[in-house]
């Protein structure tokens, strides 16, 4: 018996009417970009539809079909913001790509998703000019800028941005199409291996922005100003980009920047009231205003994930400046919202105490998004908020599979994604992340592959083994340390792996410091037991 079809209109959901309607009920808000010292770029929703509409043209023009790859290495800016629509609205996918990487990473990312055109930074010409012999699929170069500051290149045929979509008139029909078309792409290092490619889907963008704009998630408005200080390349700012516009908020985008005087700066001119970012961005501010004494006043709340905020952190926001803070925890692969710490009423209803140790949990699931945690065995834990348990979820915006292996199994029989997270869930529904199986560290919200040091570590001639762990840093909340034992009869300075580790790994990726011993902690399966040099060295930066 087939069931009885619902009689309501079939409008796929598509990137692309993000923009257009807050071009068509927004279009005076703005969007301003710092891009330089003292300097700003203002226009509005409706400029920038306008110059998003140009650039599909001009990308149908090269040749562009659905399906393929662009990818961007970009910061947070207006240009950036137009290729995001641009690019998926022809039925493109647009691949966000982190200049911070290392340059083999870069290579291989680009080289993985085969991207077809390029759009970078100015800063990242002499990059790329490095790789382009090793990428045969790119086919065009277009730097981020005007024709007069482009730089001189040896990339084929580069072109500036503002010529590529100069040549276009705004007049565009923004194509139609499944909406469970790939629309963007990011790779995460979150993982052991090679970095692995997420793809989402119109549909799962849209549905996740619907999500996270609600009051019981982000609680967004038209009357917002916000302030993403989540890069644009690393999991879509936390969708910003998307739930803007969705809401019709001003977005005021901090281009390279994220100093403590910038931001600042920014929030107090552009009167910000919503800003988000990693908890080092944040100890950044408050650095500058202990040194200047300055006020958040415009402020109402402050999107903390990444990495775990601290109590303190919490506190002071709430308690200095009366901004609130919302605790997220998310993945590239859950585009990325998974929970948030807003409160129920249930929680309010607690005294201050018992209230302020839920709220700094990670938070509580959104609707879309289920949690499950499972003991070893893989059986599901209590909701009691003891039982700590690897953590799994499940939902139209996390990923079934990555780019390209999609033979590999990823999800368990019913469907659910190992987030590689130790986790507890309280009676009340709040989640808080209590360890990471993952073995990679999370420095400033950029991961570091523990491996891949500990290879280059090992590869040192006086080096028998070697172990890096993440441990706790004041600013970057992460730093790797790195433990070796020497080989027998040999002994190591921690001066002579440092140097032999440079240029093996980028720069940010060095350990802030080298410990010798004479063995490493064992597990019962014969693998160094990174459990406990970390609970070892647990405050080893911080103690010297
Ligand atoms: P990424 O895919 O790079 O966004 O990293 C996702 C991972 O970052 C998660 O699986 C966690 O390990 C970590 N993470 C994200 N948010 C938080 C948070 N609020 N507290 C602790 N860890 C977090």
């Amino acid at each position: 018996m087939s069931a009885l079809q619902g009689l309501m209109q079939d409008h796929p959901l598509m990137i692309s009417s993000l923009l257009e309607y807050a071009a068509r009920y927004h279009g005076d808000r703005e969007i301003v970009t710092l891009t330089g010292p003292g300097r700003r770029h203002r226009y509005n929703y409706a400029d920038s539809a306008a110059r998003a509409r140009r650039l599909a043209k001009a990308l149908q023009a090269l040749g562009v079909e659905p399906g393929d790859r662009i990818a961007t290495l970009a910061w947070n800016n207006y240009r950036h913001f137009e290729l995001f629509y641009g690019v998926s609205g022809i039925g493109a996918v647009l691949h966000t790509v982190n200049p911070r990487l290392f340059e083999d990473q870069i290579r291989y990312i680009l080289r993985h998703a085969e991207d077809r055109f390029v759009f970078l930074e100015p800063d990242f010409v002499p990059l790329m000019e490095k790789l382009a012999p090793d990428l045969p699929a790119v086919k065009g170069w277009f730097v981020l800028c005007e024709e007069p500051e482009m730089p001189d290149t040896a990339l084929p045929g580069a072109q500036s941005y503002e010529t590529l979509i100069g040549g276009h008139a705004p007049e565009f029909d923004w194509p139609v199409f499944d909406e469970n078309t790939a629309s963007s792409m990011c790779y995460t290092s979150g993982t052991t291996g090679d970095p692995k490619g997420v793809l989402y889907s119109h549909r799962s963008t849209v549905l996740h922005a619907l999500a996270s704009a609600q009051n019981s998630a982000f609680g967004l408005s038209a009357e917002d100003a916000v302030m993403p200080m989540a890069n644009m390349y690393h999991a879509s700012a936390w969708a910003l980009p998307y739930i803007c516009p969705m809401v019709g908020a001003k977005l005021v985008l901090s281009g390279r920047h994220a100093d403590g005087p910038t931001l600042h700066d920014l929030i107090t001119t552009e009167q910000v009231t919503f800003a988000s970012g990693v908890p080092t961005v944040w100890t950044m501010l408050f650095q500058h205003l202990d040194a200047t004494g300055g006020t958040l006043d415009s402020l109402n709340k402050v999107l903390i994930g990444g990495s775990a905020a601290p109590q303190s952190m919490i506190d002071r926001f709430r308690d200095r400046y009366g901004v609130q803070v919302l605790h997220i925890w998310g993945m590239t692969e859950t585009s990325p919202l998974g929970v948030v710490s807003t409160p129920t009423p249930r929680v309010n209803a607690l005294p201050r105490q018992d209230r302020d140790a839920i709220l700094i949990k990670q938070g509580r699931a959104q609707y879309g998004i289920e949690l499950k945690i499972t003991d070893e065995a893989g059986n599901e834990l209590p909701h009691d908020g003891q039982s700590s348990g690897a953590l799994w979820v499940r939902g139209p915006w996390v990923a079934r599979a990555y780019y390209g292996r999609e033979d590999e199994p990823l999800l368990d029989a019913d469907g659910w994604f190992p987030t590689g997270d130790v986790a507890t869930i309280d009676p009340y529904g709040y989640m808080k992340i209590t360890d990471r199986t993952k073995d990679v560290i999370k420095s400033g919200g950029e991961w570091i592959s523990s491996v891949d040091v500990e290879n280059h570590a090992m590869s040192h001639p006086d080096v028998q083994m070697a172990a890096v762990i993440g441990v706790y840093h004041p600013k970057w909340e992460e730093r790797p340390l790195l433990v070796v034992v020497p080989r027998p009869g040999r002994t190591v300075e921690p001066e002579s792996i440092l140097k032999h580790l440079e240029g093996r790994i980028t720069r940010w990726w060095m350990p802030d410091a080298v410990v010798v011993r004479d063995s490493l902690p064992l597990t019962a399966t014969g693998k160094v037991s990174k459990l406990t040099l970390r609970d070892e060295y647990r405050d080893y930066l911080v103690d010297r």
